[in-house]
């Protein structure tokens, strides 16, 4: 409810370097009119608002038709982007596979921070709801370009990693008290929440953290952060059918699944060496966060089912010595909406 005893209709909006998702959270916490389409590959950021503007007001108005409120309550809209962003929530500082996103590519005179946040209130304190945007003020002044939402409708920037990690968090009753999620699409990240809050592990940072650097010989691929040797250069999707392209085991992620199912000998040592390098990477976050489990989610995952299993397997042999719990993710695809919106709802605990 608003303060004017309104139903809010919390919407999750997770825009992926492929696909853009939005759906609405319906009161007993499903996601519910799961919209996706792809994402543009290019054009203006104004635009590409306009677009997802089109996609909330019809999942909410689905909602609200649904459950019998006026199509124009306000929403909490969490609008998740597969970038980094500024401590304060407020812009984007890098979007490697959206470069159309970045703070750059928009006109000096109407930078990204200018064009969505006219209007801007970090509240603090302890009923915080986390850093907002007032919609209705900004559209009042006349931010045309900014997501066109109804009166009182609030926007929570997150990062995709930090949303399919509420999510998956949600999921699993919100325990145990250290929870890492990795994240295997098109980009890779990882995110924590510990003790109820989630960490920001990658405010204002332009790189791959060090934890997911798993190469560091002369020869390790550069990676499009600026870096070299990071986890994204051998397991983000294109980067896995690079390699299954080099190897000549197949020419995509389906071919590499049917081929293990095969029981294809050279797939399955292909499968073990990849599962090895995710396993460096969850030596340094167990290092460095000491999680109590680590969910693996992710497109990669939903395209190579076996590769969870070959990870949990290899972390747990002798020659690791791990007991860091790895688990397969509950979200699907559908993870970030629920966690954006859940977020957007109550607030960023961090
Ligand atoms: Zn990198």
């Amino acid at each position: 409810m608003d303060p004017d005893g309104k139903t809010i209709i919390p919407v999750g909006v997770d825009v992926g370097a492929t696909t853009v998702r939005v759906g609405v959270v319906d009161e007993a916490g499903a996601v519910v009119h799961l919209d996706r389409r792809p994402t543009p590959q290019a054009g203006e950021a104004a635009s590409f608002f306009d677009l997802l503007t089109q996609r909330i007001r019809e999942a909410a108005r689905r909602f609200a038709e649904k459950i019998s409120i006026p199509i124009d309550a306000p929403l909490a809209v969490g609008v998740a982007l597969p970038a980094t962003l500024s401590a304060d929530r407020r812009y984007v500082v890098r979007c490697v596979h959206l470069p159309f996103l970045t703070q750059a590519s928009i006109a000096p005179v109407a930078t990204w921070r200018d064009v969505l946040f006219t209007d801007w209130r970090g509240h603090s304190g302890g009923t915080s709801r986390g850093s907002e945007l007032v919609v209705q003020e900004a559209n009042a002044k006349g931010a045309s370009s900014f997501l066109d939402l109804p009166r009182g409708s609030t926007v929570t920037l997150l990062t995709d990693i930090e949303a399919a990690l509420w999510g998956e968090y949600h999921l699993r009753g919100k325990t145990p008290p250290r929870f890492g999620h990795l994240r295997l699409g098109t980009g890779v990240g990882f995110g924590v929440v510990l003790d109820g809050r989630v960490q920001r592990l990658d405010a204002d940072r332009r790189t791959h953290p060090e934890w997911l650097i798993v190469d560091e010989s002369a020869s390790a691929p550069s990676c499009p952060c600026g870096l070299r040797g990071c986890l994204e250069r051998f397991v983000s999707g294109p980067a896995l059918e690079w390699r299954l392209r080099e190897h000549g085991l197949a020419s995509d992620l389906a071919g590499f699944r049917r081929a293990l199912d095969a029981q294809e000998t050279v797939a399955h040592a292909f499968l073990r060496d990849t599962a090895g390098w995710i396993v460096r990477a969850l030596r340094n976050i167990e290092t460095r966060w000491r999680p109590d489990v680590v969910v693996i989610g992710g497109g990669v995952c939903r395209g190579v089912p076996q590769l969870v299993e070959a990870v949990g397997t290899l972390c747990g042999s002798v020659q690791e010595g791990s007991h860091m719990p790895i688990k397969g993710d509950r979200g699907g695809d559908s993870a970030g909406v629920l966690g954006a919106a859940l977020l957007a709802r109550d607030g960023v605990p961090s």
